[in-house]
This record gives C-alpha cells, sequence and structure tokens, in this order.
C-alpha cells in the first residue's frame, strides 16, 4: 500500500485516464475525491470504489469556476482530513485548423486545461501547506506538452504550458516537501480519443483506420496504443515518491512516439 491513508482530489476522475488512476490509488490505500463535471458519472464511480471497499466520494466541480473547484476542494478536503494529492486531469479535444478555430473555442480549450490546473492547485496547495506534510501536485500533460500535431493549436498550447506550472510550483513547494510533476502520454483510447478518430478523418480527407495508423501512432515503436493502466502507474510513481528529488519533471509515456 503505497499511499495508505493519503487524500487524493482527482479531476475528471468518472472517465478514461482519471478514472483509472482512482481505481489504482484506491487499491494503494488512497481515500478517493473523484472531482468531475459529470455528477452523477463522478457519484457512480466513488460507489464502484466504495463497493470494493475503498474510501471514495464523488463531487461536481467545472475546473473553470473558481467557487466550485474551492468549494469541491473544501468538501473533499472536510470528509476526509485534508489534501495530500492533486490530479489535475480533467481536459476535453477540439481540433480544427488555426485559421478556422473560434476564439471561443481557443479560449475554452485554455480555460479547462491551464485555468482549471491553476485552481485547483492553488485551492489544493493551501491544505498542502498548512497540514505540513508535504504533497503531490501531478498534472495531466501529454506528448503534446513536448510535440505539435496538425489541427491542435489550443491543446498543443496549453499541454506545454503546464510544464511551466509545474516547475514553478515545484520550486515554491519544495519548502513544503510539496513536488509538482507531469505525465505525458501517448494516445490512449478514452473517450476523449474515440471522439477524434472521426473528426480527425473528416478533417483530413482519409479513413479512420488510416487516422490511427497514419497520424495517431506513427511514430511510436510498434503501432501500440497507450493504456489507462500505463499512465496510472506513472501516476503512482509520482505520488507515492518520498522526497523533493523527484520535482518539477515531465514524463513522456507513449510507446515511444516521442523520445526526450
Ligand atoms: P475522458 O474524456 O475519458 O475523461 C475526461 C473527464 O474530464 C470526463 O469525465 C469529463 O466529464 C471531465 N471534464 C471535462 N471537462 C471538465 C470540466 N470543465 N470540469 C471538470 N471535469 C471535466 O478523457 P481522457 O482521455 O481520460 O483525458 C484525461 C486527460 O488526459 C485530459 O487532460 C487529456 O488531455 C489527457 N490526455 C489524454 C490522452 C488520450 O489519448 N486519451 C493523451 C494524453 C493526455
Amino acid at each position: 500500500m503505497q499511499l495508505k491513508d493519503k487524500v487524493a482530489y482527482i479531476t475528471g476522475s468518472a472517465s478514461g485516464i482519471g478514472k483509472e488512476i482512482a481505481i489504482l490509488f484506491a487499491q494503494e490505500g488512497a481515500k478517493i475525491i473523484i472531482a468531475d463535471l459529470n455528477k452523477e458519472a463522478a457519484d457512480a464511480t466513488a460507489a464502484e470504489l466504495k463497493a470494493t471497499g475503498a474510501l471514495a466520494i464523488g463531487v461536481g466541480v467545472d475546473v473553470t469556476n473558481e467557487d466550485q473547484v474551492n468549494a469541491s476542494v473544501e468538501e473533499g478536503a472536510a470528509a476526509f482530513g485534508g489534501i495530500d494529492i492533486l490530479i489535475s486531469n480533467a481536459g476535453i479535444q477540439i481540433v480544427h485548423p488555426v485559421e478556422e478555430f473560434s476564439f471561443a473555442d481557443w479560449k475554452k480549450m485554455l480555460a479547462i486545461h491551464l485555468d482549471g490546473a491553476f485552481l485547483t492547485t492553488k485551492a489544493c496547495l493551501k491544505h498542502m501547506y498548512a497540514q505540513g506534510r508535504g504533497g503531490s501536485v501531478i498534472y495531466m500533460g501529454s506528448v503534446h506538452s513536448k510535440e505539435a500535431s496538425l489541427l491542435k493549436a489550443p491543446y498543443v498550447t496549453a499541454k506545454h504550458g503546464l510544464i511551466g506550472l509545474a516547475k514553478t510550483v515545484a520550486k515554491e513547494g519544495a519548502k513544503h516537501g510539496v513536488r509538482a510533476n507531469v505525465i505525458c502520454p501517448g494516445f490512449v483510447r478514452t473517450p476523449l480519443v474515440e471522439k477524434q478518430i472521426p473528426e480527425q478523418a473528416r478533417t483530413l480527407g482519409i479513413s479512420e483506420q488510416e487516422v490511427i495508423k497514419n497520424v495517431m501512432l506513427k511514430e511510436t515503436v510498434d503501432g501500440e496504443f497507450t493504456t489507462t493502466e500505463d499512465v496510472a502507474r506513472v501516476a503512482l510513481l509520482f505520488a507515492g515518491f518520498p522526497t523533493n528529488a523527484l520535482t518539477g519533471q515531465s514524463l513522456v509515456v507513449s510507446h515511444g512516439w516521442f523520445m526526450q
């Protein structure tokens, strides 16, 4: 049990990667706050975890709304006695060429990925600093934190930005034993990616199979998708690491799509 009695606030954890992290962290002994825009799905995920004997609650939150972020962090902290781990993971994807991207969609993307990361960090750091038992802040970046792809200007911009936020939180948090790191997955077959396959096929004028083979997995070493389990294992490494030796870092888990 690497996370026994740690409290983890995980955004976007009613689905995909966030949900897998919640499941693994619960198995490792953590108390889980499932924070998601979809409150019904958050409650259902919390119920699934509780059925395995874990401690979990679902909270509804739009990560772009400061009042909702603060209220949901307070609710989780009150339920479980503080916050030890933040996984800032909630995210969406919108794809268009730059010249066709609406300003409204650009702002929506930056709000969810960057404002959401900032607001949840601010709300959770308050608890981590006051508790005096350290903490771990983990941002869900992407290979797109390091590399660009066609049609994804705001996503690539936001995911690069998370590395700057993590480095700053790593420096400011060090004296409190708070570490900050970024996970950078390649393509993982979650609802976020399933939606992109037909969209990219339409925009690029190729088949869905070609999108998978020649766009998404083209640069991997073995033509394989990264899995939610792969990403959760990396999250556990960052969350369970005991010292400031591992902070301000970004780790790519992508079947070799991007090598640094
Ligand atoms: P997903 O669609 O399966 O899950 C995303 C979750 O975020 C959903 O439950 C959704 O309700 C929630 N959400 C969306 N907007 C929100 C908001 N404003 N406030 C609170 N919750 C909100 O997606 P996923 O693939 O699991 O993605 C999770 C994270 O991983 C995202 O940040 C994404 O950019 C990142 N990522 C995904 C992949 C991939 O290939 N799937 C690769 C690299 C990085």
